[in-house]
């Protein structure tokens, strides 16, 4: 792909974001503004396409921060709440522009349609409730999305099949505690991967610090970015200057070029 593709990080948070309601954790009463993380969600752009993967509870906030005129679509890694309850917020570009395709796996999809039926009625529609367009993402697969292919890439979010996606040279999984060989193939060659660490102690569902570390160096990408980071994983600045060279922590509206 030849196009320069921009990634916003819209939100780097765990579920609860970063600071959690009423704590008085230094890091939830950091002053930093890298300390503050809403719920994870990045933009992808190129040519006019913009593409956000996940779609939480701080979708309206991140659209309102990193403004676009226009969304192309939704990738979904998987149904859990801190990654799709701001579809309702999706109105605006539905007012504007119509049906607002979507992307996920099927489990997913049924998920979404019990919790958010409104959105998926086919009929007695509430006047006013956003409609969408789905697509069905299967391992194997490609998606074609403008002018390029994404590969969904299957990860294991405990035992939970969560979806990352690979748009041209970046890779963005999160949610992700375990990945097999086969699908590690598809990352080779990546210049940016971003992936989740939770923070330093063991998680049932999630790569704490050493284990995405470990998951970094692996894949090999030129440069590597920890998302999905929990206040328990320390301040920013403290964090990333132990960090290998061409591995980072990823902050809310961070852009990275490619
Ligand atoms: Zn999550
Ligand atoms: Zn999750």
């Amino acid at each position: 792909m030849d196009d320069m593709m921009t990634i916003t990080f819209l939100g780097t948070g765990t579920s609860q974001g970063i600071p959690i309601i009423g704590s008085d954790h230094p890091v939830c009463l950091s002053k930093d503004s890298r300390d503050k993380r809403l719920r994870v969600s990045v933009l992808v752009s190129w040519n006019n396409y913009n593409y956000v993967i996940d779609c939480g509870p701080d979708f309206r906030q991140q659209m309102l921060a990193n403004p676009i005129p226009r969304l192309d679509g939704i990738l979904f890694t998987h149904e859990h709440a801190d990654h799709t309850a701001g579809i309702d917020d999706i109105r605006p570009f539905f007012f504007r522009q119509g049906d607002i395709p979507i992307y996920a796996h099927q489990r997913v999809i049924k998920s979404l349609k019990k919790r958010f039926d409104y959105i998926f009625a086919d009929k007695d529609r509430y006047p006013g409730a956003p409609a969408v367009i789905v697509n069905e993402v299967e391992k194997g697969s490609t998606i074609g999305l403008g002018n390029i292919n994404v590969v969904p890439i299957e990860a294991f979010h405990n035992r939970l099949s969560v979806f990352g996606y690979r748009f041209g040279d970046f890779v963005y999984l999160t949610d992700v505690k375990r990945v097999e060989e086969e699908e590690i193939k598809k990352m080779k060659g990546a210049k940016i991967l971003v992936v989740n660490a939770l923070r330093s102690e063991p998680h049932h569902s999630h790569f704490n610090l050493k284990e995405a570390l470990d998951f970094a160096e692996k894949v090999g990408a030129e440069k590597t970015y920890f998302t999905h980071i929990s206040h328990l994983l320390g301040f920013h600045a403290e964090v990333e200057e132990k960090l290998p060279e061409n591995v980072f922590l990823a902050y809310d509206n961070l852009q990275l070029k490619i």
